[in-house]
């Protein structure tokens, strides 16, 4: 464990990352350990050992949640889990990308005033991966309307008007593998695994 944790901080140092290898990696994620993105959709659900899947995820902080620097603590809430950052940047949504993205809700009342919105400001968008990761990080979120979300949710905690709740996360698997190939490149997105892997994950035998 301490020689693989001094190979990890030497990685870190000499290369600003830490890619190793680990016999969950082999098994469970992907065939090659390397800064190869992970753009094919199997990955978004591969089966691993474990009796969920482990998933990837779009979450955004929202303008408003950008404004009032909120991102620090969502990113937060999400490390604290057990969940693992595998994209992230900030960035300008364009028209053209939030249609894409809310493709259901184009024809609603609420979808001018949701694009002027989403576009007021930056946007930080990440993908976390981990295990049940969409389920979990919608319920971490909370409900839409802030009004409904429980106290200990995202929503609930920093937000109180649907038009403005913070933060957007995927509402499903499907959803979520192809929201993540909108808003990122498959290039952005890192394999990497890191040391604490199993004070967070038991591997069945
Ligand atoms: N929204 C809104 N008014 C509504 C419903 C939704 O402004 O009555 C916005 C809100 O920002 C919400 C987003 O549209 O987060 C997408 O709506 P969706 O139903 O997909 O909710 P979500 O998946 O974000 O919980
Ligand atoms: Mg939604």
């Amino acid at each position: 464990m301490i020689l693989s944790q001094t190979c990890v901080f030497k990685s870190i140092l000499q290369h600003g990352r830490c890619f190793t290898r680990s016999r969950f990696s082999e098994k469970a994620l992907v065939s090659k350990f390397t800064s190869a993105p992970l753009s094919s959709g199997a990955i978004h659900r591969a089966q691993s050992s474990f009796t969920g899947g482990v998933e990837r995820t779009l979450v955004a902080v929202k303008p408003d949640g950008v404004q009032r620097r909120y991102v620090g603590q969502i990113i937060q809430r999400f490390e604290k889990r057990g969940f693992k950052l595998v994209g992230l940047k900030m960035l300008q949504a364009s028209d053209g990308l939030l249609s894409q993205h809310y493709r259901e809700l184009v024809k609603k009342p609420f979808y001018p005033n949701l694009v002027d919105y989403m576009t007021s400001g930056p946007v930080v968008a990440m993908v976390w991966e981990g295990l049940n990761v969409v389920q979990s990080s919608r319920r971490m979120v909370g409900p839409t309307n802030p009004a409904e979300a429980p106290a200990g949710t995202v929503r609930g905690d920093l937000s109180l008007h649907v038009s403005r709740n913070v933060v957007h996360a995927s509402d499903s698997v499907e959803g979520a593998e192809r929201e993540i190939q909108l808003w990122f490149e498959g290039k952005e997105l890192l394999n990497w695994e890191c040391y604490d892997h199993s004070l967070t994950y038991k591997e069945d035998k």
